[in-house]
């Protein structure tokens, strides 16, 4: 008997019931009973769905108010004093540590959120203090297998496992993971232990830790804390969970621990396959084979998934067939996109419609002749088809593309020159990075406008007396590079997918990011190309306004790949070059039309580099910075071409950075300790440097002394003649109240260092 299994099931809501509920109780307007009970319904449903899907390995306590590792932390006391000295209710104090508390019974920050390895979900950060006094505290786990018990289930409770928790917490005092492990093991042997009491057949342990590069240090800590645990397994079958890549670098040892089910990546993990095939699986273990992705949304290939199983029959290994990871990254039911054509949905497979494949693979595995089952046989025919976004041009384009495609001449040092002789800019010149406030007025004109409410003149005459505004707002303030100000844009991805031709988007193909937070990415179906100039207009009219120079402002290939769901049937390579020819149009466009500084925001560049630093340029920094040039690589030496990133934690690729070979970049500095800056002059950074001089994220402003200090610290690293003075990201999230002043104080400031310098 062939079974099945997934990691995870998202756990918002198809329709976000989660989010709205738990947001409604923040506010007050419901209590804790009304918000447990839309929880509990949510997880019924969810199970109900599982059940009739004929799932086998049914999860439970995958079910979050916020955060799984939050949720951990919780389970293990790993509690900072702070949020459980509030004397809140459980749900407070862990809403507490989630979001912050302000209120009667005192002040707290929240724990620091941080990316959930590759993926676009944050996890809360643990944080361990010396007095931390690892034990069971908590009841979830065991509540919501009973609870699934109740309505006829005996599930896989899944949680986060020892070496990932005490790997990914924060230590904040003198004592590290070492100092927890024989506690933290404990811990875990008594949660197989009430789990064994309540009848449990099979526990899950998520450790996606694994995927990374381990050191003999890691793999000894990951021996030493499960030896412990599985020493007392208490009847529980363990299985090891593991997602996101593969796990090379200690494949032998784990699979030579007492573990009775271990989880393998075969989507993000390259090197699955040949691990297995080269190395064997124990006879005695399971095999949870992830096949499904877990992360994207197109239908599964039968045919490619058939032949990673039938390699594992043919090696005799028992196995399960499951998804690459938890279903939390991708949305939920295809049944609410009502309006998408199904031309398209039928290419689709969101979480439900996963939960069909797996039933579906199971019966074609379990049939005499699978090729002749009516879903294989479908199945290959939905792949045969020429998909309908094809475009032989576009592809022609990227195939025809030769280094000079990739380089711009003549090189940096010259153009500096040439630049510097056409802007005649004062030294430290002042920017910012591109949208101004958006103000409860623009959102609502924008609205109205999409809903059809404001016609398109009035909604164009709108947008032209804001870009004004904007315009000579600046002019008063004194800035020396302006912008349009971004008003006619709701999201910088989003934007720009819309204008191109072969993006897709969705209406309810949400996804949860952190929290109650969920983002929708579009999705690239087909070839892109540029169907129309998606910014020309708004750049010239801002710059016929002025004869100072206004900045054209575009999202970069990368960012916009990233923050998308990606084509499966071509590389990332192929989609990010055939987007950087389209952004390429708009450069070419914006220059013939009389912008002569173009700013290329890569926002999400550094995020996607992969897991492992040994796969950084193959597998991604090969084809990303190339990516970047594409778009610029054919201006003029006098055309200025500026980046900006919103993090500073690039020193690990700063050639790389420099390699896109921007005139300018600025990025995120105000918050991080400027160590980045030492990087830059160790590094020789040849690129002229804004590093944001507040933070934009916070509603204080700035006194201009504090922008002096920051400046004065910037010039101890950076030569004068490469440095710009500007903010640390877009000005969009926040009021003009504060971002008038903040501007001001920063063009004094830069005045006055001018003057020092002089
Ligand atoms: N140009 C964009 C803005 O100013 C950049 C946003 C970002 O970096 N996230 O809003
Ligand atoms: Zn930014």
């Amino acid at each position: 008997m062939m079974k099945t299994s997934i990691v995870g099931y998202p756990r918002i809501g198809s329709l976000r019931e989660l989010k709205f509920a738990s947001e409604k109780y923040f506010r007050g307007e419901i209590d804790e009973t009304e918000l447990q009970s839309t929880a509990k319904e949510l997880r019924l449903q969810n199970l109900k769905e599982q059940q009739e899907s004929d799932l086998d390995f049914i999860p439970s306590n995958d079910f979050s108010f916020y955060d799984g590792m939050l949720d951990t932390a919780f389970l293990l006391n790993a509690v900072p004093a702070r949020y459980k000295e509030l004397g809140l209710s459980v749900l407070d104090e862990y809403f507490a540590a989630a979001r912050g508390y302000q209120g009667e019974k005192g002040d707290v920050k929240a724990l620091a959120m941080k990316k959930w390895f590759n993926t676009n979900y944050h996890y809360m950060v643990p944080e361990i203090d010396d007095n931390a006094e690892i034990k069971l505290s908590g009841n979830k786990p065991f509540a919501l297998f009973s609870e699934a018990l109740e309505n006829g289930v005996k599930t896989k409770s899944v949680i986060i496992g020892a070496f990932t928790f005490l790997a990914l917490a924060r230590y904040t005092g003198t004592k590290s993971k070492e100092d927890f492990a024989e506690a933290t093991a404990n811990t875990y042997i008594d949660i197989i232990n009430r789990l064994s009491e309540l009848g449990a057949e099979w526990v899950q342990f998520d450790e996606p830790y694994l995927v990374r590069d381990l050191t003999d240090n890691d793999i000894a800590f990951f021996k030493k804390l499960y030896n412990k645990i599985l020493a007392k397994k208490n009847g529980v079958k363990i299985l090891l969970q593991t997602y996101f890549g593969d796990i090379r670098d200690c494949y032998h040892e784990v699979t030579a621990l007492d573990f009775d089910g271990i989880g393998l990546d075969f989507i993000e993990g390259r090197k699955t396959p040949e691990l297995v095939k080269t190395n064997g699986f124990p006879k005695d273990k399971l095999l949870f084979a992830g096949v499904v992705n877990g992360k994207n949304i197109w239908k599964n290939n039968y045919s490619k998934t058939l032949n990673i199983l039938n390699e594992l029959k043919n090696q005799n290994i028992d196995f399960v067939v499951g998804t690459s990871c938890s279903l939390l990254h991708v949305p939920y039911t295809l049944k609410n996109e009502t309006k998408l054509s199904d031309v398209y949905k039928k290419h689709f497979a969101y979480a439900t419609e996963k939960l069909t494949e797996l039933a579906e693979i199971k019966k074609i595995l379990e049939s005499e002749n699978p090729l002749e089952t009516a879903e294989y046989k479908a199945n290959a025919k939905l792949f045969a088809q020429p998909r309908s976004g094809e475009n032989t041009t576009i592809k022609e384009k990227v195939n025809a593309l030769s280094e000079k495609d990739f380089t711009r001449l003549p090189e940096f040092s010259e153009r500096e020159k040439i630049q510097k002789e056409r802007f005649q800019l004062p030294l430290f010149p002042t920017t910012t990075i591109g949208s101004f406030p958006q103000t409860a007025e623009i959102r609502k004109t924008r609205a109205g406008f999409r809903k059809g409410e404001v016609s398109e003149t009035d909604y164009e005459n709108f947008l032209k007396e804001k870009i004004e505004g904007c315009i000579r707002l600046q002019e008063q303030i004194g800035i020396d590079v302006l912008v349009h100000g971004e008003f006619e844009r709701n999201d910088m991805v989003e934007y720009f997918g819309e204008c191109l031709d072969g993006y897709l988007f969705t209406e309810k193909a949400w996804v949860q990011s952190y929290g109650t937070r969920c983002v929708k990415p579009p999705v690239v179906w087909g070839d892109i190309s540029r169907a129309k100039p998606m910014t020309v207009k708004w750049s010239s009219y801002a710059q016929s306004l002025t004869d100072k120079p206004v900045k054209g402002m575009l999202t970069g290939p990368v960012t916009i790949l990233n923050w998308s769901f990606p084509r499966e049937d071509i590389s990332l390579k192929e989609s990010a070059y055939q987007i950087a020819l389209a952004i390429r149009e708009e450069v070419l466009d914006l220059e013939a039309n009389g912008i002569n500084i173009i700013q290329i925001d890569e926002a999400a560049l550094r995020e996607k580099l992969p897991l492992r630093r040994s796969d950084w340029n193959s597998e991604y920094l090969d084809w990303a910075i190339p990516a970047f040039r594409l778009v610029h690589s054919g201006v003029k030496p006098e055309t200025q071409i500026h980046t900006h990133m919103c993090y500073s934690e690039f020193a690990d690729i700063i050639e790389d950075i420099d390699n896109m070979d921007a005139d300018v970049i600025t990025f995120e500095a105000s918050r991080s300790d400027l160590t980045i800056l030492d990087v830059l002059k160790a590094k020789n950074f040849r690129t002229e440097v804004g590093p944001g001089v507040y933070d934009i994220h916070s509603p204080r402003i700035p006194a201009k002394e504090e922008i002096k200090a920051a400046l004065g610290k910037m010039l101890d690293r950076i030569p004068a003649k490469k440095l710009w003075v500007n903010p640390d990201c877009g000005l969009k999230t926040r009021g003009n109240e504060e971002t008038i002043p903040s501007l001001e104080n920063l063009v004094a400031a830069a005045k006055e260092i001018r003057m020092t310098i002089l």
